[in-house]
């Protein structure tokens, strides 16, 4: 038995750039090409494993995984890197595609058969493929006939009985019923004790605790962790910050139903003009969001693999924010957009999620309105606020941020007024902390309008916030700071940022912070932008 030793492997696509404008014109007609550009599917990828181990290959859709396991089994060839195994490889990926509907259950067994190589006569190995998957009853059907995870039985029992040392295996595994899935794990479990290698993709933790002894975490074909599965962070997307950041999506739907359910009326905020988010980004960083032509470099300090459908939102994310300003300058009280707080973005870059400064764009349409003369900011997501901090570092609008001391983000710019607050502070230190802040801040800043960003990731079981402040205290922060601000009757524009706990509870924190906010402003219309 050998062990499989894989280093260095790199896999590089060239993609078209998805824009028709005069420059792409140009280059298709001097080079007759259109514009590419790089994308990199897997980055300097290593490991090793012994005989008998299993790994699991984990990470949202399009984080590489696929790809790698193709590169494993020679279907594709790495730019760069090498992959070292002696002996007989099975490779189950997409096997569905093997699988001929028109043709029987017996002639689809004796294809897979042919297919993993078994040793032996083709009518014998047929045999023992249908007699092993439960379906020698069936052979007479045709493969239409049967369910998918029936029919996933055939190359699934062929591979296992094909001898070979090392396996692949796609998320497919996870298309059979619970007894079939069940075999197969057990089939697997055995083969390892065997000394086979096993190499498998999986969403399913459950799983990947269950049959693999290492963990290789992806995102966007970089990896985010490799090591023993015992080690492999609690939730693996929560490892990987483009999942953790869709994962907090998910809480808007149930947050607004929640909000409907209180009687509050949603309204939908027109996008803002390139105009407005000039008055904050620079136009060539506009020019990239529209095109989504951002280099690699880019995406990842943005952390949005799949900015393709985020960034077009910008317009609208800015469009919100400034709905909710107005709303807060015009009636002198309060103003809501829940998905608001794009705080880690500068003019002309992306960080952390925030492809645009919703919160610096709505303050400049103010101030240029002349609707107010000093807004302020008061941000108590648990991540430092360096993008807002370095729009406003010329003093024009005060900033105070209270947040986690260390960590995210590594580049920080100074506020106006900061808080740094320990690494897994609860209720007690984190409350002092920000109750000390605003108060000094806000005598500091003497504000007319406050744009509040009460996130919820200070929560104790977020993924990504580091704070371990509990669900009471965080009601307790906003209580306090809605009734400071309605006792200065200064109006505030309140957004959500972040939140990287499981949805429900997300969605409640948030619910919980509006609640709190409309209490301290009795005459709040109850209307809140999305
Ligand atoms: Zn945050």
């Amino acid at each position: 038995m050998t062990g499989l030793s894989v280093s260095g492997i790199t896999k590089t696509f060239r993609v078209e750039l998805p824009r028709e404008d005069a420059l792409s014109a140009l280059v298709r007609f001097f080079s007759g090409r259109s514009p590419t550009r790089t994308f990199n599917a897997l980055e300097d990828i290593s490991f090793s494993l012994a005989p008998g181990a299993a790994l699991a290959l984990c990470g949202p859709n399009g984080s590489g995984k696929t790809t790698l396991l193709k590169v494993l089994a020679g279907i594709t060839k790495p730019c760069r890197g090498a992959v070292s195994f002696t002996g007989k490889k099975a490779c189950l990926l997409g096997f569905s595609s093997i699988l001929q509907d028109r043709l029987s259950v017996k002639e689809n067994a004796r294809l897979c058969a042919v297919f993993f190589e078994l040793p032996g006569t083709t009518a014998e190995n047929a045999e023992k493929i249908m007699s092993a998957g439960g379906l020698a009853h069936l052979r007479n059907a045709r493969a239409g006939e049967l369910s998918a995870g029936m029919k996933l039985r055939l190359p699934f029992m062929a591979a296992l009985l094909s001898g070979a040392g090392l396996f692949f295996i796609d998320e497919t595994l996870a298309v059979g019923d619970a007894s079939f899935r069940a075999k197969c794990l057990a089939e697997l479990s055995a083969l390892k004790r065997r000394g086979a290698i096993l190499v498998f993709a999986t969403h399913d933790m459950e799983l990947a605790r269950g049959l693999a002894d290492a963990a290789l975490v992806l995102d966007s074909g970089r990896r985010i962790f490799l090591g023993p599965i015992g080690e492999m962070p609690e939730a693996a997307g929560a490892a990987v910050p483009g999942a953790a950041f869709r994962s907090g999506l998910n809480r808007y739907p149930l947050l607004y139903e929640k909000l409907k359910t209180a009687g509050f009326r949603l309204a939908e905020a027109p996008p803002a003009s390139d105009e407005e988010l000039l008055l904050v980004h620079s136009r060539s960083w506009l020019d990239r969001l529209k095109a989504n032509d951002l280099t690699p470099q880019e995406e990842k300090s943005l952390a949005l693999p799949y900015s393709r459908q985020i960034l077009p939102l910008s317009w609208r994310m800015a469009g919100g924010a400034i709905a909710a300003a107005r709303a807060a300058a015009s009636s002198g009280n309060l103003g809501v957009f829940p998905p608001g707080g794009g705080h880690h973005a500068f003019p002309d870059r992306g960080e952390g999620f925030c492809p645009v400064n919703d919160i610096a764009i709505a303050a400049r349409v103010l101030l240029k309105d002349g609707l107010v003369k000093r807004p302020a900011v008061i941000d108590l997501d648990a991540h430092q606020g360096n993008g807002t901090a370095f729009i406003f570092s010329g003093g024009e609008v005060r900033t105070f941020s209270a947040h986690k001391a260390d960590g995210y983000p590594r580049s920080r710019v100074r506020s106006s007024m900061d808080a740094d607050i320990p690494a897994g502070a609860a209720d007690g230190v984190y409350l002092e902390a920000v109750k000390k802040g605003v108060k000094d801040f806000l005598e500091l800043a003497k504000p007319d309008l406050v744009f509040a960003l009460c996130s919820a990731d200070a929560y104790e079981k977020d993924a990504l916030g580091g704070l371990k402040v509990s669900m009471e205290g965080l009601g307790e922060r906003d209580g306090f700071l809605f009734k400071t601000l309605a006792g200065l009757g200064i109006p505030v524009c309140l957004v959500l940022g972040g939140a990287y706990s499981p949805p429900e509870e997300a969605a409640l924190i948030n619910f919980n912070t509006i609640m709190a906010a409309a209490a301290a402003y009795p005459s709040f219309g109850k209307t809140v932008s999305v």
